[in-house]
């Protein structure tokens, strides 16, 4: 193989690490990005129970002023009880008498319920609380592991560009242009070894004397995709394998 390609396929090697660092380094943020969103779903379950919980005492509020009044005005009827004239104004005021006896023994029911009510949702909010506390510490944690990877993907990118400029610069201007601009279409791998006798790239049969020169050392570019054909260490002819 002639020196140029070798320098290629060494590029090719450190632009294949390259990428898969950075798939690593990508899928650290979207690992992060489902954490917060799981946390912001238990924060918001934290939250609805609160305002459960609100609305609850709100209500019991409510009963018990209307508790109150009604007590107020038993007392009221009941001491009127005694100042009335007929017995018709006598027997209405009773009938007024036992409707807010019965309006209070509702209310009371209505009371115990909330009482239960708000001791459940209680409960809840602590339960919610605590999950959402678990998971924040656990992906504190787990951030602090990502970080750390994080700072070491970088390292390795950096030095991988670095030596990545270093054989650059020793390779032949126009290889190096076709190089980049294959790579740059998102066609994946530049060089690509023999396969079956065909491009290893985009299957298209080579010439059988054109495998031969090939499987001899030398390079060639396909005519159909335009990447490098070499013989690699897996390379075959054509009805072999
Ligand atoms: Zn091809």
């Amino acid at each position: 193989m002639n020196d140029d390609l070798k320098k290629l396929l060494s590029l090719q090697e450190i632009d294949s690490r390259i990428d898969r660092v950075s798939a690593e380094m990508e899928e650290i943020p979207r690992e992060k990005r489902i954490h917060e969103r799981e946390l912001q779903s238990q924060r918001s379950d934290y939250e609805n129970e609160k305002k459960k919980i609100e609305e609850i005492r709100e209500r019991n509020r409510k009963s018990s002023g209307e508790k109150e009044n009604t007590v107020k005005e038993l007392a009221d009827f009941k001491n009127k009880l005694l100042e009335m004239k007929t017995n018709e104004a006598y027997r209405t005021m009773l009938v007024q008498i036992k409707y807010a006896e019965n309006k209070i023994s509702e209310l009371d029911i209505k009371l115990l319920e909330l009482m239960y009510e708000e001791e459940s949702s209680e409960e809840n909010l602590k339960e919610t609380k605590k999950v959402w506390e678990r998971n924040e510490e656990r992906f504190l944690k787990r951030q602090n592991i990502l970080d750390g990877q994080m700072e070491v993907l970088e390292e390795n990118i950096r030095e991988l560009r670095n030596e990545r400029e270093e054989i650059k610069s020793d390779i032949n201007i126009r290889l190096l242009d076709k190089y980049e601009q294959l790579r740059s279409a998102d066609k994946g791998n530049v060089i690509v070894g023999l396969n079956k006798g065909a491009c290893g790239g985009c299957l298209t049969n080579l010439p059988p004397q054109t495998a031969v020169e090939i499987n001899q050392g030398s390079a060639f570019t396909c005519p159909i995709c335009g990447r490098f054909v070499i013989w690699m260490d897996d390379s075959s002819f054509a009805g072999s394998g």
